[in-house]
Formats: structure tokens, sequence, C-alpha cells
């Protein structure tokens, strides 16, 4: 098996002003450009993804949206399509839970927007995970889940990136134990393998996400199931957010 690319994406969530939001750009550029042995995504708040188009524009750094619609165009005030998006970015993150629990996204509507990415030419980050009140039965939820997300896929994109976030992680500072966070993502890889084959699932780069930090990137990177980190919080501090590429880039 090839060996996979890691992938590290940061969510900057809906933080930083347009000057913020630049001086972190250049900073992301001038420390990360060319880093070889980790894709790198920069998930800017909407309003600033063309400001981060420009400023990576010619670099290795990617840019991605945290969100988008199902549809198209059409009358959906406030929407962004995934076509709108392809001018600027070339991922986007879709299932987030802050999506699908504080603003209700349902697993079709998930199922549509993966679709809808797709469709676009971009590329999906694919956020699971269970939360708190789940966790005697997180396999459950992981494929239900996945059989929602994948609904009436044939076979699975190359293109798409699974992040394993456990809800009760993200922007707690609880993160998973490594140990813990590798026997989930392994699980969604058998699972992936069930359902799509197992070079598919063994191609498909799966991240851990909640509350990396440079301190304990460390002990995901080196997981064999891990491919990389989906970051939140740290994101929005260039020395911390180049602290866990660069780790994940060396392991
Ligand atoms: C996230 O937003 O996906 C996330 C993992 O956030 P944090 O790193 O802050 O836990």
């Amino acid at each position: 098996m090839a060996r996979r690319l890691p992938v590290v994406g940061g969510n900057w969530k809906m933080h930083t002003t347009r000057t913020e939001a630049r001086a972190l750009l250049q900073a992301l550029r001038a420390d990360l450009d060319g880093l070889a042995g980790a894709q790198i995504v920069v998930c800017p708040p909407a309003p600033w993804l063309s400001d981060a188009a420009d400023a990576l524009a010619g670099s290795t750094l990617e840019v991605g949206a945290q969100d988008v619609h199902w549809e198209p165009n059409g009358a959906f005030t406030g929407a962004i399509s995934a076509p709108m998006l392809a001018g600027v970015a070339s991922w986007v993150i879709v299932g987030h839970s802050e999506r699908r629990h504080l603003f209700g996204e349902t697993a079709e509507e998930t199922n549509a927007k993966l679709r809808a990415i797709l469709a676009a030419g971009l590329r999906p980050i694919l956020a699971v995970g269970e939360r708190q009140e789940e966790s005697d039965r997180t396999a459950d939820i992981l494929r239900r889940q996945l059989d929602e997300g994948f609904l009436g896929f044939d076979r699975l994109p190359a293109d798409v990136v699974i992040a394993y976030e456990p809800v009760w992680a993200i922007g707690t500072g609880l993160a998973a134990t490594p140990d813990d966070a590798q026997t989930r993502c392994a699980l969604i890889r058998s699972m992936l393998a069930q359902r799509f084959g197992a070079a598919a699932a063994d191609n498909c780069r799966i991240q851990y996400g909640g509350s990396v930090n440079p301190q304990n990137i460390g002990g995901y990177a080196k997981q064999p199931d891990i491919d990389g980190a989906l970051v939140g919080g740290a994101s929005l501090d260039a020395a911390a957010f180049t602290a866990i590429c660069r780790a994940v880039a060396a392991a």
C-alpha cells in the first residue's frame, strides 16, 4: 500500500476580522509553504475565502470552506453553493458536528452537500463522531453516519477525507487518547472496507479532530490509521498550527 499523505485542516470557525485573517494567512504561508509530507488546508470564514485564495496562490497551502449549500443556485438567502466555492476553494468541510448539532443539519443534508461538493470538483472533509451520551455505542453512531453520508454511493470517491471528531473532544481540551483515536479511525477504515472494498479503504485518509494542539499531535501522528488532523482552536495561532503541521509531516 502506498503511504497515505496526511492532511492537516485548520478550521477557523467564526473567528478573525479581515485584518487578522490576512495576517494569519501571510504567517502560515511564510511558515508552511513547501512543507513536504503533509497536505495543508486552511479553512477561513466564507468572507475571507477570496483573500485566502489570493494570499495562498502559488503556494502548497490549499483553501477550504467550512460549509456549503447543496443546491447549485436559487432563492436561498445567505447560502453559498459549491460551484461558487469552486472559484476560491478546493476543499469543503461537511457534516461538522457544529453544523449537525447547533444548526440542525440532517443526515440527508450532509449527503446532499457531499454530492454537491464532489459534483463541483471540490474535495470533501466529511466529519463524523459520537456525542458524549453516545459513547457506549460509538460503533453504531459511526456506522450510521457513514451509511447516511454515503447513501447512494456505489464507490468511495478518492478525494474524500474523513475526520473522526468525537463531539465531546471539540473545543473542550478533552482530547481523545491517541490509542482511542487510533481504535476509532481503524474502525472507520474497516467500515469503509466492508462497504467499498479494502483498496478504497486503504487509500482513504482519516484524520483525528478534537482539541489537537502542538503538545498532543505527536501521539496521533504516529498512529497507523490516523492520517493527519482537523484542528479548530489551535489553527488560529500561526505558531501552534505550524508546529502541528510540522509534527504531522515529520511522523
Ligand atoms: C473542530 O472544529 O473540528 C475542532 C476539532 O476544534 P478544536 O480543535 O478546537 O477541538
